[in-house]
């Protein structure tokens, strides 16, 4: 009787189990017409961001950057490109037209946990005092001529700033996670300034502090005169993109000098009913520090994926007995995180041997079945594929925006001053999208749902135009072609 009872139960639980997973499933849905409506949605709240201040969730934010490097730069720059835990120092020597990159060199640093959540002054007098201690010894050992009495420095600064000016702006917030509170409210090239020159590196000025897209776009369009967006997925999510100054109505007729300027969307907040949001993402946002805030980036990037599947895979244990005896492990947020997942979800072993691995080593749940392993790959999969669905969307969107989707009677007008971008008529002119960030970089599914996707919404007659390219390290570098294209200092300008 105990075995008859056991295997009621087995099979009860493993019902159980499947169900969660089917209502997952369902949930997360993204059939193309919801990436229609989100499309749709995501160029309604451009609009809305661009005619004013707080119009929508997206802050579409200006990034005075009105001119992209075209390949004529020239000089030595450095950049200062920080990530979340990390740091790169970089010196670029650029060599002008036909010549392009001569030269760049790059030493990562990782910034020591606590100072991740202390003061700002002391993040940059760390961040400044690498910088010092590269520069000389950069210095020592070329014989390049130094523009020293002038060094021009583009900082990477990978979180929402409100600009001054293309040199200067202020924090609004942090998100990913970090901390220093001090800091919100800021001006980011004011503070590193001040500890550049405590660590005397007095003849060093901030040229241009950009958002990581933006370096990005920079990178592509030095490389691709027809990039006029980038997007970045990796521990965050944010894109921006080439817009022309007439269709920024916020900035009140300010900017119509120049004939367009890198909008900085910080789409990681954006929001729509549209969005396939399940009871997992609302409890994440619920229990996260921000609720509210930065809900598309909490459904799409690498900062939250591996917590959604570890919360999908604590609810199954909870209500079935499929994963034995609850593992406390499994309900320490975000101990799940999102390289280990993509892992799984590629497992190729015939025995899910990696997946049964990171299930014992990782969350503490030893002995599953194939067969629950098997279901371990499909939530990674629900998940990995919505999001990357998603980010397509958002794609397509801006391409809606600027008139380049091939759709008709288009949003907002075509997009200027996208560089040497060929407009022929119907929209169909190449159009290439600077991707970086390490969800489409080094995970391969994510990278062919997204494609799979952009491909889908735009259809076969449109998607040959629109081109996604990978723009590895541009965040950096693109830091020190905008330094170079917006410095007095670079010949050939
Ligand atoms: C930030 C953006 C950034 C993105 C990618 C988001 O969390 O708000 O400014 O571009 O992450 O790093």
């Amino acid at each position: 009787a105990a075995v008859v009872g056991r295997r009621i139960r087995s099979r009860r639980d493993w019902r159980r189990a499947v169900e969660v997973v089917r209502e997952l499933e369902a949930a997360c849905g993204t059939s193309v017409n919801r990436l229609r409506q989100v499309v749709d949605a995501m160029a309604v709240e451009m609009h809305a961001g661009l005619a004013s201040e707080g119009g929508s969730k997206l802050k579409m934010l200006l990034t005075f950057v009105d001119k992209l490097p075209n390949g004529s730069e020239k000089g030595i720059f450095y950049a200062l490109d920080i990530g979340g835990t990390n740091f790169r120092v970089i010196r670029v020597h650029l060599g002008g037209r036909r010549s392009g990159i001569l030269r760049h060199n790059v030493e990562r640093n990782s910034i020591p946990q606590h100072l991740m959540t202390s003061t700002s002054e002391e993040l940059f007098d760390f961040i400044a005092m690498s910088l010092k201690q590269f520069v000389d010894r950069e210095e020592e050992k070329t014989s390049e001529p130094s523009l020293v009495s002038r060094r021009e420095l583009g900082v990477t600064f990978p979180f929402p700033v409100k600009q001054r000016c293309v040199s200067s702006g202020i924090l609004m917030k942090w998100t990913k996670g970090f901390s220093v509170a001090d800091m919100i409210g800021k001006d980011v090239s004011e503070s590193l300034q001040q500890s550049m020159i405590k660590k005397d590196l007095g003849s060093m000025r901030v040229a241009a502090l950009v958002n990581d897209t933006v370096g990005t776009l920079a990178v592509g369009h030095y490389n691709d005169e027809d990039t006029v967006a980038a997007v970045i997925i990796g521990t965050g999510t944010n894109a921006c993109y080439l817009e022309r100054a007439d269709a920024i109505i916020k900035s009140q007729g300010l900017l119509m000098a120049s004939g367009g300027m890198v909008v900085n969307m910080e789409w990681g907040d954006f929001w729509s009913s549209h969005l396939p949001r399940t009871r997992y993402d609302i409890d994440l946002d619920a229990e996260s520090p921000s609720p509210n805030d930065q809900v598309f980036e909490k459904m799409i990037s690498g900062m939250y994926l591996g917590d959604i599947v570890r919360r999908v895979v604590l609810r199954i244990s909870q209500e079935s007995g499929i994963f034995g005896s609850a593992s406390s492990r499994l309900s320490t947020p975000f101990i799940l995180g999102t390289p280990l997942m993509a892992t799984m979800h590629q497992d190729d072993t015939p025995d899910l041997r990696e997946v049964a691995a990171i299930l014992n080593d990782v969350l503490g749940i030893a002995d599953v079945s194939l067969k629950a392993r098997k279901l371990i790959v499909n939530i990674c999969d629900i998940i990995t594929h919505r999001a990357a669905r998603l980010v397509a969307a958002g794609i397509v969107g801006i391409l809606k925006k600027i008139g380049r989707d091939g759709s008709s009677g288009v949003a907002g007008g075509r997009a200027k001053g996208g560089g040497g971008a060929s407009s022929s008529g119907g929209g169909k002119s190449r159009t290439v999208v600077a991707i970086e960030g390490s969800l489409y970089t080094n995970y391969t599914l994510f990278r062919e749902y997204l494609n799979d996707a952009v491909a889908e919404i735009l259809g076969k007659e449109f998607s040959p135009f629109v081109i996604l390219k990978v723009t590895e390290d541009g965040s950096g570098i693109g830091a020190a072609l905008l330094a170079a294209s917006h410095s007095p200092n670079s010949a050939d300008m």
